[in-house]
């Protein structure tokens, strides 16, 4: 027996009781869904880490790699599971220090969990560590802080070896935080905003407005193009489109031109919060930093939150654009949101918008529109799209996994 895989773990602060067995059981789902497309037979649990058994050599870093892009997952190794013989493990313990270059000193941290294997850890050391040492007499054995640990873990069964070990993003897996209502424009901020809260193990929801009818649609294909850079770390459920150009041009008609980007903010956030009550989600969240454009001011920030009663989570608020985009290059959206498209946003921009706003004015402004029957007739034009993600339950209101433009066409006969 020698077979590849990947060893996977995770951070066990705080995981204990009932917790633990719920993290490791999302995680476990989770990684299955994310390594579906890929040459994997299992995932599963097996003293204190996950083992994932790789049946393909060529695809085995590309696999880690997703591994340790996966929320939850601390670090990744990969390795092989052998037999329970000395022969197997050495030559096991061989391609893992080989794979580890550049590499001067190693050494070798044993772990027999299963007493019915006659030789100890102790013992494991010595043996693993002397034939290492035959086979690579250039290289010191040294116990502090050497270039390389080669893992010998001899379970029940079998026995596994790894030595490359690299980091994964942290963070928890998907499903262990609830679910968040992420108003994800096409520009850079909200995909990393969705990002962040997908890794402290949120289920994200997406909620687009898109400039259409009054726009074209382009700004639509850029957020499908970031929930497709998103989706592969399993914890985008689904992304709703809501076409809201027509309700920009009625504000435009009726309101103060300094008000209008204030109101039209409002009203995404009403339609926000009443999807995320229907799909029981417990929060908002968007892509604001502080200070960052004009409608990012604490008073218009304040006067925005005003129209909702859930949490808004802004996990992008004390960063500067600087690091935004270096987060944004990291995870592959920046190129997707910087191409050119509609922003709904800049629709009827007036020449001085407000940047501090009065809440007294916001809210005569806001009383005077027919808000709360606009949010119920956008309720029945919104469109969505459904991404694999294991933790995800579609609300009973909204079952089917896509609802297009013509859906909505046909159901309003
Ligand atoms: P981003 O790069 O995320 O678009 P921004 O710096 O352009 O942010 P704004 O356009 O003021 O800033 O948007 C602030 C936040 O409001 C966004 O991060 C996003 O969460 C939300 N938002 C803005 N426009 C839209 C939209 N058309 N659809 C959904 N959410 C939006
Ligand atoms: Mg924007």
């Amino acid at each position: 027996m020698f077979e590849r895989v990947c060893l996977v773990h995770y951070h066990e602060l705080g995981l204990k009781g009932r917790n633990r067995a719920v993290f490791e059981h999302r995680l476990v789902d989770n990684l299955k869904a994310v390594l579906s497309p890929y040459a994997v037979s299992d995932v599963r649990r097996i003293s204190g880490h996950l083992l994932v058994e790789v049946t393909s050599e060529e695809q085995i870093e590309d696999i880690a790699a997703l591994i340790r892009q996966t929320p939850g997952v601390a670090r990744c190794s990969v390795g092989w599971r052998t037999a329970r013989t000395m022969d197997d493990i050495n030559r096991a313990a061989a391609l893992a220090l080989a794979g580890c270059e550049p590499c001067a000193s190693f050494k070798v941290i044993a772990r027999r969990s299963n007493t019915d294997f006659p030789i100890d850890s102790m013992q494991l050391n010595r043996d693993v560590g002397s034939y290492l040492h035959e086979v690579a007499p250039d290289k010191a054995i040294i116990m502090r802080d050497p270039d390389a640990k080669v893992h010998v873990d001899v379970v029940q069964g079998s026995a596994y070896v790894y030595a490359e070990s690299d980091p994964g993003v942290g963070g928890l897996p998907v499903g262990s935080s609830g679910k968040v209502c992420c108003l994800l424009s096409g520009g850079i901020d909200s995909p990393v905003a969705t990002w962040r809260l997908m890794r402290r193990g949120a289920v994200a929801v997406g909620v687009h407005f898109s400039g259409r009818p009054e726009t074209s649609a382009s700004s639509e294909e850029i957020v499908d193009q970031l929930a497709d850079a998103l989706a592969p770390a399993a914890g985008l459920g689904r992304v709703y489109v809501v076409p809201f150009g027509s309700y920009q041009r009625q504000i435009a008609a009726t309101c103060d031109p300094d008000l209008r980007v204030i109101l039209y903010r409002r009203l995404m956030f009403a339609v926000a919060e009443r999807i995320a009550r229907i799909e029981h989600a417990k929060a908002l969240a968007t892509g604001e930093s502080l200070g960052q454009v004009a409608s990012q001011t604490l008073d218009n920030i304040a006067a925005v939150d005003q129209v909702v009663s859930m949490p808004v989570l802004r996990p992008l608020i004390g960063n500067d654009k600087q690091e935004i985009i270096a987060e944004a290059r990291k995870l592959r959206t920046y190129d997707i949101s910087v191409q050119d498209h509609a922003d709904c946003c800049t629709l009827f921009m007036p020449r001085n918008p407000e940047t501090h706003a009065r809440l007294d004015r916001v809210l005569e402004a806001w009383e005077a529109l027919p808000h709360d029957e606009w949010v119920e007739r956008i309720l029945d034009e919104v469109e969505w799209r459904t991404y694999p993600c294991p933790a995800y339950r579609p609300p009973r209101r909204w079952r089917q996994p896509v609802r297009t433009s013509a859906d909505v066409q046909a159901a309003e006969g």
